[in-house]
């Protein structure tokens, strides 16, 4: 018998994405903070080689490989749910990356009944919460860092968008500030 080989096209993907995003979102939705919040974006890619999904916190966007879902259309729901997890934690306060608190909110996707992808699940790698916060002054982009720097932190974002140079400088209180208490480290 031969096997039959079926390609999604870019606008079909795109489709999709859309549905599963609209599908998660209410395990993601945050109390209060919703309202001024842009809209996610989300976008099929032909230049991502190494990495099948990225979060792009700043600019609250998902950028997927074309290539890679073009082929395997069932495994964007994980990808995606994986993406608005990093986005979830940024936009919430916390350290966005595979941290203790994003392999928990990651646990619920098994509820969806949706296939995992191994191939995602193999950076089951697990990173400190950093709990040295770095705030932009004019942007209020954030770096989550492990440790104090010496200097503060150039805000690239800024300098690309308005040519003004501006510096995120270390926010002790930020902890405080999200949760009403502190809470640096899980
Ligand atoms: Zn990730
Ligand atoms: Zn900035």
């Amino acid at each position: 018998m031969k096997s039959l080989t079926i390609t999604f096209e870019k606008e079909d993907l795109e489709l999709l994405a859309d549905y599963f995003f609209e599908l998660f979102s209410p395990r993601f939705s945050n109390s209060g903070s919703d309202n001024n919040r842009q809209a996610t974006t989300i976008e099929f890619s032909n230049k991502m080689k190494n990495k099948v999904g990225l979060a792009i916190l700043f600019e609250n966007k998902i950028r997927l490989s074309l290539s890679y879902f073009a082929n395997a259309p069932q495994l964007l729901p994980y990808t995606i749910f994986h993406e608005m997890t990093h986005l979830w934690l940024y936009q919430s306060g916390f350290d966005p990356g595979h941290t203790k608190r994003f392999y928990q909110k990651m646990l619920e996707f098994e509820q969806t009944g949706y296939q995992i992808d191994p191939e995602v699940h193999v950076h089951t790698r697990l990173a400190a919460e950093g709990g040295y916060v770095y705030i932009c002054s004019n942007c209020e982009n954030r770096w989550h860092l492990k440790e104090e720097l010496r200097h503060n932190i150039y805000c690239a974002l800024c300098y690309r968008k308005n040519g003004v140079e501006y510096y995120a400088t270390l926010n002790p209180d930020f902890y405080a500030y999200i949760d009403g208490k502190l809470d640096k480290c899980s």
